[in-house]
């Protein structure tokens, strides 16, 4: 096996289902990226799961009366629904609130206290007289002291990104009842970022090379504008991993510190399942492994700054407190392919508008490809982009269909009706046949150097650029012609362009992966490209929760040009990928901003 890489997929927060801005943002490049690395034979794992505990869940739970427990395992049902249906094959997607990630994060936070990065401090925070308790992150809103937003929560501003100080936000009101709040003094304990600073740095400048310029400047950019400052890690919340100090009954960890935990104890949870309780330390020590984080612009001082901190942090102790006596330092992110936002029709997305496109309801009326098309092509890795119901419309029949959905059926009926359903003999080929085989086989090297930049789009961009290169050979070659008088050549250009397709099934593969699939199937091909998912219950001493798993073990497909031979059975074709009626565009913007059903 060749070197290990791990992709870590941003944690769904489970108070909202999820909408084409989420999946764009951070899942389904991340989905790509993992069936890229599978298909080059690497030891990949991509993690993830459901980010469960904080107060946006409790906030909403006391809305609906309901507990927390529900609102999470309501969400956490939705997401492994979606993700099924839409092929993103996390090799365990799991969740927070779970007995190994409890274990996992209070080590982590005992292993930062036994190196001496904590220190419990006294904090002011707001404190609700009416209700007679703390009001923690969430609970709090007011006006953001940096942009003015007045909206923003209390340690986050979703309108310019920044990290708050709860205690200088401007007008703060209680969410629960809208009264005023007051400051009151609690203990915390504190993260000394001040302290882990200096390697923090030293982490950066060594990826400042190749990190996007946006995920630069709220790291390295942020810490040389302003150094960093300890961070207060515990709340006063009984809905979440208790602090495993003496004396600190009724505080949790703080939401953001050990949710990124779960990158590491899904890893550990994963092994557990598959039977290698060992097997994770394959992804975070070994100096050859490579992490990918694919997160949201939102996210990016967690994931750039905080999380590779409490790694240098931790050291070797985490380990040492797991029992290993070869302990370990642990493998830094690599890198943190964060994306901008996706906007729908020219505005934000807002979910309690119904101002969004849900992932789930989406594909009740399209296919998943479709789908993972769109938010490629449109994906927002550079600037913020936008879905527009129109340019879906085009980009599926005038591409999709068009270049590439056509193009296989074409030369698939063809072959089927005219060569008794077999790869035709080509007898010897022209330079145009050969220059177009290799031009593809070329593509094999073109399209994996974007891969491995996380260039995703430009990636698919160059896929399909040599699906319209077998067209144009088509158009010169036109077997539809030539079978009448030469049906020699026209079985050579149907031999070439299906020796063609047969390697764009690959080169598409991560991006299309149920179309790919279904050709593969067409070119009459029995093992699959890719392996299976299923869902399973665990129980454990916190709660009863759902893992998603992908097996790997009948997957065959591999990064190479196919070598499909003549005389080889196709299977009866049949439409690849579906025209869509321009009347969708009317439908779909009528159901934008209505009320959810
Ligand atoms: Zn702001």
């Amino acid at each position: 096996m060749s070197d290990p890489v791990l992709i870590a997929a941003a944690w769904p927060y489970a108070n909202a289902e999820i909408h084409v801005g989420n999946l764009t943002g951070s899942y389904l490049p991340a989905d790509i990226f993992a069936r890229y690395h599978r298909l080059r034979g690497r030891q990949v794992l991509m993690v993830s799961g459901t980010d469960s505990h904080g107060t946006p869940i409790t906030v909403r739970a006391d809305a609906e009366k309901s507990s927390p427990l529900e609102v999470y395992q309501r969400f956490h049902a939705t997401f492994l629904d979606l993700f099924q249906k839409l092929g993103l094959t996390y090799d365990l997607f799991t969740s927070t609130h779970t007995a190994n990630h409890f274990n996992v994060s209070q080590k982590i936070f005992l292993a930062l206290k036994q190196n001496g990065f904590l220190y419990p401090d006294r904090q002011l925070q707001w404190y609700s007289p009416s209700q007679k308790r703390f009001l923690p992150d969430r609970y709090v809103e007011g006006t953001c002291y940096i942009c003015g937003y007045t909206n923003a929560r209390s340690d986050q501003c979703d309108n310019c990104g920044n990290l708050l100080d709860p205690t200088l936000l401007i007008e703060p009101r209680s969410k629960i009842d809208g009264t005023k709040p007051e400051l009151r003094e609690t203990e915390h304990m504190f993260l000394d970022l001040g302290r882990l600073q200096p390697q923090v740095i030293d982490f950066l400048r060594l990826r400042e090379s190749f990190w996007r310029p946006n995920v630069l400047r709220q790291s390295l950019g942020q810490i040389q504008a302003e150094s960093l400052r300890g961070r207060a890690i515990t709340r006063d919340l009984d809905w979440g991993i208790p602090v495993p100090l003496e004396g600190w009954t009724g505080k949790c960890l703080y939401v953001w510190f050990e949710a990124v935990i779960g990158y590491l104890s899904a890893t550990i949870e994963w092994s557990e399942v598959n039977g290698q309780p060992d097997a994770w330390r394959t992804w975070w020590h070994d100096p050859n492994a490579k992490a990918y984080y694919f997160i949201g612009k939102d996210n990016i001082p967690f994931h750039a700054i905080i999380w590779p901190a409490e790694l240098i942090g931790i050291s070797t102790t985490f380990d040492e407190l797991m029992g290993y006596k070869d302990a370990e330092p642990m493998v830094l992110p690599h890198d943190v392919p964060a994306n901008e936002f996706m906007n729908l029709e020219g505005q934000k997305i807002s979910g309690s508008r119904n101002w969004a496109v849900w992932g789930r309801d989406f594909l009740t009326r399209y296919d998943p490809d479709a789908l993972r098309y769109y938010l490629t092509v449109n994906m927002p890795e550079t600037r913020d982009s936008d879905w527009d119901w129109n340019d879906f419309l085009h980009h599926n029949n005038d591409e999709l269909v068009a270049t590439w959905g056509n193009l296989v059926n074409r030369v698939l009926s063809f072959a089927y009706k005219n060569f008794e359903g077999k790869v035709p003999e080509p007898g010897l080929l022209t330079d145009l046949d050969t220059e177009l085989i290799k031009t593809i086989e070329d593509g094999f090297i073109s399209v994996a150097q974007e891969m491995e930049a996380v260039r995703l789009r430009s990636a698919l961009g160059e896929a399909m650029s040599l699906a319209t290169e077998v067209n144009k050979y088509l158009e010169i070659t036109a077997p539809w012609q030539a079978i009448k008088t030469d049906r020699q050549a026209a079985g050579r250009a149907i031999y070439t362009a299906i020796q063609a397709i047969d390697s764009l099934k690959i080169l598409l593969a991560p991006f299309l992966p149920f179309t790919s699939e279904r050709l593969h199937n067409f070119l009459g091909y029995d093992a699959p490209l890719f392996g299976t998912q299923s869902t399973e219950v665990r129980k454990d001493s916190v709660a009863e929760h759902s893992v998603l798993r992908y097996h790997p073990e009948t997957a065959t497909g591999r990064w190479e040009p196919g070598k499909i031979e003549p005389g080889h059975l196709l299977r009866v074709p049949a439409p690849l990928i579906r025209k869509l009626e321009p009347k969708i565009v009317e439908e779909e913007r009528a159901r934008l901003g209505s009320k959810p059903a």
